[in-house]
């Protein structure tokens, strides 16, 4: 194999549904020299971080508590302070991340009740109720749901997932993984009540990978401390403190945390609204595209009801063709770097985020890039999957 060219001439897009692209911003309030850890503005840019991102989760109510970590990162954090060894929580099946986190949490030694994943449809909320129902000794501890699955690009309604449990009357803590749907998609955690919710920086909020954080309302922090199960680093009774050193249980990772405070600043001067609204317009755009390139008969949307199609990432199944070869078609030929299909997807789908720094030229160039590549590949895509995306972003109506 040929190496790849070290220079790209103009720009390469990133598609993947995290790593996102960086707005020029976030670049530059990371470039500056770290600071000694008594610096007031080490404290400043933690405090402005904390609060954006209540801000951002609609809650007033529950303390944030950052880490240098990946997202894995903070799924321990919760499965760490939740449940001690041999506890039992219910993973409510959506696809290749919820399975990833049920086997993340069993490897901890704890136990998982599973709600089975029926591919391309969101959470059941009754199952999940029943599975409560069932669980007569109140034995499980915490339910962990994923908001938006990144590998079938599935959105599940929390809401509905909060009605089941207190329908059944189960004392279980409700925890949503916010993950690729936070700053895409409307989510209000004190209103919701969840207890926590999980995040990371590098999808819709434009930062780099390795900064996770939760957010832990006075209902979880309780159980936290009531779990008597070793643990140090990822404690958040320990993490409770004033010092910034002690809230990360060692020195924060203070570039990372420049360019989550620009990021933020960016969302809330852009207007959380028009966030929202600008995701859902190039979601609907990236749909109209593969409405087109279905009629060809081989490729499909993984989720299968409408209403639960992400704005983050769109799943496009595609069965029978060498997916690792279009990819590298995209990105080396046509600049336009997808992601591939995972777990039980892997092989036969693939997929397109357009969650983050993201705006309509950059969606269909990124949605040309891919048909072009569908094109070289030999791919029966029917006619009109570019020309719908811009019908759909030049607000006319799409042919039936
Ligand atoms: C990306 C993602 C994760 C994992 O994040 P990493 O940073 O890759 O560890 C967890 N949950 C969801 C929903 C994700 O999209």
């Amino acid at each position: 194999m040929t190496s790849p060219p070290t220079r790209i001439p103009g720009r390469r897009f990133l598609h993947s549904p995290g790593p996102t692209p960086l707005p020029e911003a976030v670049l530059q309030a990371m470039s500056a020299q770290p600071m000694d850890l008594a610096d007031p503005r080490v404290d400043a840019n933690i405090a402005a971080c904390e609060q954006g991102l209540k801000r951002l989760l609609h809650t007033k109510a529950a303390d944030v508590f950052m880490y240098a970590a990946n997202g894995h990162g903070v799924w321990e954090a919760v499965v760490e302070n939740l449940a001690a060894p041999g506890e039992a929580v219910l993973v409510p099946g959506t696809g290749h991340f919820s399975e990833s986190w049920a086997v993340q949490t069993e490897g901890l030694g704890r136990r998982v009740v599973r709600t089975p994943w029926r591919e391309g449809w969101p959470i059941d909320a009754d199952v999940v109720e029943q599975a409560l129902r069932d669980d007569k000794a109140r034995a499980i501890k915490a339910v962990f749901a994923v908001h938006t699955d990144t590998a079938s690009s599935v959105t599940s309604d929390l809401a509905a997932i909060r009605r089941a449990i207190d329908a059944a009357g189960h004392p279980a803590l409700l925890v949503a993984d916010v993950v690729a749907s936070l700053g895409a998609v409307p989510f209000a955690m004190d209103a919701l009540r969840v207890d926590v919710a999980v995040g990371a920086s590098q999808k819709g909020l434009m930062c780099p990978p390795g900064v996770g954080f939760v957010a832990v309302n006075a209902a979880a922090f309780g159980a936290a401390e009531r779990n008597t199960s070793p643990r140090f680093y990822w404690d958040w009774v320990r993490r409770k403190h004033e010092l910034s050193y002690r809230k990360f249980c060692g020195t924060p990772p203070q570039n990372l945390l420049l360019g989550m405070e620009a990021a933020l600043g960016l969302i809330f001067g852009e207007g959380l609204e028009a966030v929202w609204l600008r995701h859902e317009q190039l979601a609907r755009a990236v749909h109209a595209a593969v409405e087109g390139w279905r009629e060809g008969g081989t490729l499909d949307f993984l989720a299968q009801d409408p209403a639960s199609r992400s704005r983050s990432v769109t799943t496009i199944s595609a069965a029978g063709i060498d997916i690792e070869a279009l990819r590298s078609v995209a990105r080396e030929r046509f600049q336009v770097a997808i992601a591939g299909g995972l777990g039980p997807q892997t092989g036969r789908a693939f997929r397109i985020g357009h969650l983050g720094d993201c705006n309509p030229a950059m969606i269909l160039g990124a949605i040309a890039g891919v048909e072009a590549a569908l094109v070289a590949q030999g791919v029966n895509i029917g006619g009109g999957g570019t020309r719908r995306a811009v019908m759909s972003l030049a607000g006319h109506p799409l042919p039936a």
